[in-house]
C-alpha cells in the first residue's frame, strides 16, 4: 500500500495541500478489478462482482489499523491467545452508489452495524442536503467505516462526515474506489482526522463532476440504470 501525503500526492497534479494522508491500495488484484470497472464493456453483473471483491481487499487494507484485545480461547488441544476486535464496527455506505460495497465488506466483517446516510445537492445553493440518516447508537465507541465509491467534489463526503462527527463520532475512516485530487482536497482540509483508502487517484473532475478517466456513474453501472 502506498501512503501518500497530501502534498507529495497532489502536487502531481498541482494541487498545494499538505494536510494528512491518503491511503492508495496497491495490489496486483486491486489493479486488476479497477480496470474491469473502468471498461465500458463490463456488465452490471460484471461490476457488481468486482465492485464487491474490490471493496473487500480495500477494507482489508484499512482494517490494518484497527485495534485488537487479547483473549484467551482453547483450540481442540489446548489453551491458547487470541485477539477480538477492540471496537465494535459500523460500515456507513451513502446512499445510493455505496450500497454497492457494502455487501463485500459485510462478508470480511459479519458483525458490523450498518448505518445509511442519503445526501442530495440542492441545484440552488449546490449545497449538499442531507435527506436521510439511520445511524447505530454507539457512533462514539465504534470504529466507522464510511464508503463511497467516488471521492469526486468531496462534498457528499464531508457533508456525511459532519452528520457522524454530529452523532459522536470520533474515528472515521472513508473508502472509496476512485478518488480525485479536488475531493481529497477537499475532505482533508475539512476533515483532516479522516484517513482516506482508494484504489486509484485519478488526475480530473470534470464539469459536470465526473472523475477521469473513472469509471462512469457507479450507482447507474452498479444498479443497472444507466
Ligand atoms: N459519481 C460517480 O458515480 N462517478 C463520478 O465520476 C463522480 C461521481
Amino acid at each position: 500500500m502506498a501512503v501518500f501525503s497530501v502534498r507529495s500526492t497532489l502536487n502531481r497534479f498541482g494541487v498545494e495541500r499538505n494536510i494528512g494522508k491518503v491511503s492508495v491500495v496497491e495490489h496486483p488484484l486491486v489493479a486488476a478489478k479497477l480496470s474491469i470497472l473502468r471498461a465500458k464493456t463490463t456488465t452490471p453483473e460484471e461490476f457488481r462482482h468486482n465492485v464487491r471483491e474490490l471493496s473487500i481487499l480495500l477494507l482489508g487494507e484499512a482494517s490494518r489499523t484497527w485495534t485488537t484485545s487479547p483473549i484467551e480461547l482453547e483450540t481442540p488441544l489446548t489453551k491458547c491467545a487470541g485477539q477480538i476486535l477492540s471496537r465494535p464496527i459500523v460500515l456507513v455506505p451513502i446512499l445510493r452508489a455505496g450500497l454497492g460495497m457494502l455487501d463485500g465488506m459485510l462478508r470480511l466483517v459479519p458483525g458490523a452495524s450498518v448505518g445509511h446516510i442519503g445526501i442530495y445537492r440542492d441545484e440552488e445553493t449546490l449545497r449538499p442536503v442531507t435527506y436521510f440518516s439511520r445511524l447505530p447508537t454507539n457512533l462514539s465507541e465504534a470504529q466507522i467505516v464510511l464508503v463511497d465509491p467516488m471521492l469526486a467534489t468531496g462534498n457528499s463526503a464531508c457533508e456525511a462526515v459532519a452528520v457522524l462527527k454530529a452523532q459522536g463520532a470520533k474515528r472515521i475512516q472513508f473508502l472509496c474506489l476512485v478518488a480525485c485530487p479536488p475531493g481529497i482536497a477537499q475532505l482533508q482540509s475539512t476533515h483532516p482526522d479522516v484517513s482516506i483508502f482508494t484504489a486509484a487517484i485519478d488526475p480530473e473532475l470534470n464539469n459536470v463532476g465526473y472523475i477521469v478517466p473513472g469509471l462512469g456513474d457507479a450507482g447507474d453501472r452498479y444498479f443497472g440504470t444507466g
